[in-house]
């Protein structure tokens, strides 16, 4: 049985050591290959297409996506297991979409568990709701994102309504060991008093969710949509200074969450 789950393979991007915003403690973080959400604001655009594909960094060519087995990936994540236990870190899935790829996140989230490690997803919700039934009960920390509650709002910014998002949401706060809501503050799309008090309005109402992280838009990686011959949309926008992230951050405060500015 342990040597089928060590030989699951899935497709990844990257693994990041070290990571504390993450998800609780010190973590180290697996990029699945894969998103259904295309957010014009991505940071990693290089997640979204499953495909693997040619991403051109500092003027060299390289491939982006392998393939690997949850065997190989323990090996990586085994090696800061002293760091987890003393900051109270784990394993953090994220991508792209960890439930783009059910059968190998299902597998490592399995096996980290197995060995003691904690373990923590960030996702975007958008999925069949059996998915997260089938998951939920290997994962300790949900971070989801809640990015707008007006559905064509949602879908013109990231290609998809929030209909199901908000559905998912409703079914992971009833059946997750611990769900914090997370929102990209992003201007032109969702950064006024009322979005961001609609977004913590519809958090509290899930009932179990007692912290909203506010994520403040970035440019970090735009310099990637040129490296995959894509265009950056977002290069007139500009990142939301600290008196506007403080005045949201008292917006969400307002509705009896913790509020928090960053992961
Ligand atoms: S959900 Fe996350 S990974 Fe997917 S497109 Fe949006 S920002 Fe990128």
């Amino acid at each position: 049985m342990e040597e089928n789950i060590l030989s699951v393979q899935g497709r990844i991007f990257n693994i990041q050591r070290y990571s504390i915003h993450d998800g609780p403690g010190i973590r180290t973080i697996v990029f699945l290959k894969g998103c259904p959400l295309r957010c014009r604001w991505c940071c990693n655009p290089e997640s979204q297409k499953y495909e693997k594909e040619t991403m051109v960094t500092a003027g060299k060519a390289e491939t982006v996506g392998r393939d690997v087995t949850v065997g190989e990936v323990m090996e990586e994540v085994e090696k800061d297991r002293v760091y987890y236990l003393r900051s109270g870190g784990g394993m953090t899935l994220s991508g792209g979409e960890f439930t783009v790829q059910p059968e190998f996140s299902g597998s490592l989230l399995r096996e980290a568990r197995n060995r003691g490690i904690n373990t923590a997803v960030e996702t975007c919700g958008f999925t069949r709701k059996e998915v997260f039934e089938e998951l939920l009960p290997h994962i300790d920390t949900v971070l989801l994102d809640i990015k707008h509650i007006d559905g064509e709002k949602h879908r013109q910014f990231t290609g998809q309504d929030s209909t199901v998002i908000k559905e998912n949401a409703l079914f992971i706060a009833k059946k997750a060991k611990k769900l914090i809501v997370r929102t990209p503050v992003i201007p032109t799309f969702n950064d006024t008093l009322k979005e961001i008090r609609e977004i913590a309005e519809f958090a509290y109402s899930l009932g179990t969710v007692k912290e909203l992280h506010l994520l403040p838009y970035h440019r970090i990686g735009s310099d990637k949509y040129a490296g995959l011959g894509r265009e950056y949309t977002m290069k007139n926008i500009a990142v939301p200074d600290k008196l506007k992230m403080e005045e949201l951050l008292s917006v969400v405060n307002s509705t009896g969450l913790k509020g928090q500015i960053g992961g």
